[in-house]
């Protein structure tokens, strides 16, 4: 289980303050609609970003960026506009997963869709085929504008080896950790904390918590490393 230890919760709140302080506040997630967002969601999955972009532009020249226009393209279609995310074919199957309740049962309506309680709204989503926990939070936190925390393998590696987790946590473990230790802001300030401070967390994996040999010297977290 992840720690209930005050100084863990304490560092948490510091890291941020150091990470904003490195970087700046990120302003994601980088999409220019909440469909945008659901969509590189589910194309982020198992590759790298720049790859989703590449995915994304194919999606926006061919104007299929809309529920509609999407859920209206033959799947073999999509799947070759999506063929620079990576297991194309599979992807192209959970979006049609996704628009299928989209559409069907909200009538293409993303704000609909979004529009309940957290709890249920994440049912809904997790009971989609080929949407798990972290594309469901990333969608609710960027999305829908609900207190999700997002967890992903940057958080597990930065957490674990700063003693803040153990590498064998689980997933809700890790979400409970981050939710409590950095809940206490409201609405739409805590929704704005815990956006940025996942996009903070992405920037330190990608530029300094590389899986082997991590930039430590250059990184903000550095002075918050276990002695
Ligand atoms: S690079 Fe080093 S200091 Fe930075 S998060 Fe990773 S382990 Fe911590």
């Amino acid at each position: 289980m992840a720690t209930s230890n005050p100084s863990v919760k304490r560092q948490l709140r510091q890291a941020y303050q150091q990470m904003h302080r490195a970087h700046g506040h990120q302003q994601w997630w980088p999409a220019d609609s909440p469909f945008e967002i659901c969509v590189g969601a589910i194309l982020t999955q198992n590759t790298a970003w720049k790859n989703v972009e590449h995915a994304i532009a194919n999606l926006k020249t061919a104007k299929a960026l809309s529920a509609k226009r999407m859920y209206d393209l033959p799947v073999d279609e999509l799947a070759q506009l999506i063929r620079p995310a990576g297991y194309y074919n599979m992807k192209a199957a959970r979006l049609r997963n996704f628009l299928s309740v989209l559409m069907e049962q909200h009538n293409g309506s993303l704000q609909r869709m979004m529009a309940d309680k957290t709890e249920t709204v994440r049912a809904r989503l997790l009971s989609i085929n080929g949407i798990g926990p972290e594309t469901a939070d990333s969608m609710l936190l960027y999305a829908g504008g609900h207190a999700s925390f997002v967890i992903d393998a940057y958080t597990k590696r930065i957490f674990s080896r700063h003693d803040w987790c153990k590498e064998t946590d689980v997933y809700d473990a890790l979400q409970t950790l981050c939710q409590t230790a950095l809940g206490q802001r409201t609405d739409a300030a805590r929704t704005d904390y815990w956006q940025d401070y996942h996009a903070q967390l992405v920037v330190v994996g990608n530029r300094h918590c590389r899986p082997k040999n991590p930039h430590c010297d250059e990184c903000p977290l550095r002075s918050l490393l276990p002695t």
